[in-house]
């Protein structure tokens, strides 16, 4: 077999498995093939004059859908299409930080993404964390007792709109309430790298009302091949460099930029229908959410989920279901994600090795590797 199909085949073999990571898997870029064997280059700014080989027709198209979704316009807010959501979250909170008057401290739940603590890291700022209530959300009298203790700071809050874990919101109005309450110089970004595709549309997020920024995964509900994510944010924040060499202005972390991504994540959104198909997809996620839950809880299975969510948590998964089936972890909880790839067939078999983990055949259960011919 060819590399390609070594590796296609591995594919397939762990496809009944994927129940837990938030990709979505039901996408069709075939019309894209011909672009494989194209350049592609989206660097500088979107909006600003447009290169011979960008896609940024693409990119502004998909930044100005979010823009509506998220109640805001290119008047008030800016926005870019970065590798992945990790890099738009540090995108926002560096341009806050060169803004901050104070120095500046990054704050985030018990629950908050990984690469939060990374973040303030690569800022050079501090990084504190703040309890979360139970399931997941941020206990915001904890955020009080952090803020009013030391005031004398620029704090920029990272508000999950949807826990890898748990899928937990933390209020954003609400925190901005502690925050002005507490009379602290703040931002706030939102990180709704999974839900933020969703979330807005059943309720109201707008952007510039309780946070400055946001980002969404490309690759996650929506469904693009390749990581991706766009970030929004309010205009006052955003400056570049005009740079002769690329007749752009120099306004994102990247030179170079993915140019095939904004159009996989424009196929994504037309293919849906917008925000119809969109929000239709959301509900029957949710639909399917809710009917697991029931049958796993029939099955006397220690789960539970978060009103909104479309991610089931399961509590205490024995070691060999953790091994096998492919879902993120966290303290005894994992994730199943309930989008169109979480068939029925895969939560039985799912609830079989629940039930009986030591039985589970842990040698064919999954495959990481594939053979390559040697270069
Ligand atoms: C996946 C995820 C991220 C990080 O996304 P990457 O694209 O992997 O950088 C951040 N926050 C949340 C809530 C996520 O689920």
């Amino acid at each position: 077999m060819s590399d390609i199909a070594n590796l296609l085949d591995k594919l397939a073999h762990n496809k009944p498995i994927y129940v837990g990571y938030p990709t979505a898997t039901d996408f069709n870029n075939t019309n894209c093939s011909e672009l494989l064997n194209q350049h592609l280059n989206n660097i500088g700014d979107p909006f600003k004059s447009v290169s011979c080989y960008s896609t940024f027709s693409h990119e502004v198209a998909v930044i100005e859908f979010f823009m509506r979704l998220y109640q805001t316009n290119k008047d008030h807010a800016w926005g870019y299409i970065a590798s992945c959501s990790t890099e738009a979250i540090f995108y926002a909170c560096w341009r806050y930080r060169e803004h901050a008057s104070k120095d500046a401290v990054l704050l985030s739940s018990e629950y908050a993404h990984y690469c939060v603590p990374k973040i303030a890291n690569l800022l050079g700022i501090q990084h504190r964390v703040i309890a979360s209530h139970s399931n997941g959300s941020m206990n915001l009298d904890a955020l009080r007792d952090v803020i009013t203790s030391t005031p004398d700071k620029s704090y920029i809050l990272v508000a999950t709109l949807g826990s890898t874990i748990t899928s937990s919101i933390d209020d954003a109005a609400e925190a901005k309430l502690v925050f002005e309450n507490a009379q602290v110089e703040h931002f706030i970004h939102l990180d709704g790298a999974f839900d933020g595709a969703f979330l807005p549309l059943v309720d109201d997020y707008a952007l510039g009302k309780n946070f400055s920024s946001v980002n969404i995964s490309g690759h996650k509900f929506l469904g693009a091949p390749v990581p991706s994510g766009v970030l929004l944010m309010e205009k006052q924040f955003v400056s570049g460099k005009y740079v002769e060499y690329i007749n752009n202005d120099d306004v994102t972390i990247g030179g170079s930029r993915n140019g095939l991504a904004p159009v996989f994540m424009y196929n994504a959104i037309k293919d849906l229908n917008s925000e119809r198909g969109m929000r239709a997809k959301y509900l029957a996620c949710l639909e399917k959410a809710d009917t697991f839950l029931q049958i796993l809880q029939q099955h006397s299975i220690n789960c539970w989920k978060n009103e909104k969510a479309i991610t089931i948590v399961l509590e205490n998964v024995p070691e060999s279901v953790f091994k096998k089936w492919h879902f993120p972890q966290c303290r005894h909880r994992a994730t199943l994600t309930c989008l169109p790839k979480f068939t029925e067939q895969m939560l039985h078999q799912l609830i079989a090795d629940m039930q009986n983990p030591d039985a589970i055949d842990m040698a064919s259960a999954k495959r990481f590797d594939y053979f390559v011919n040697p270069l």
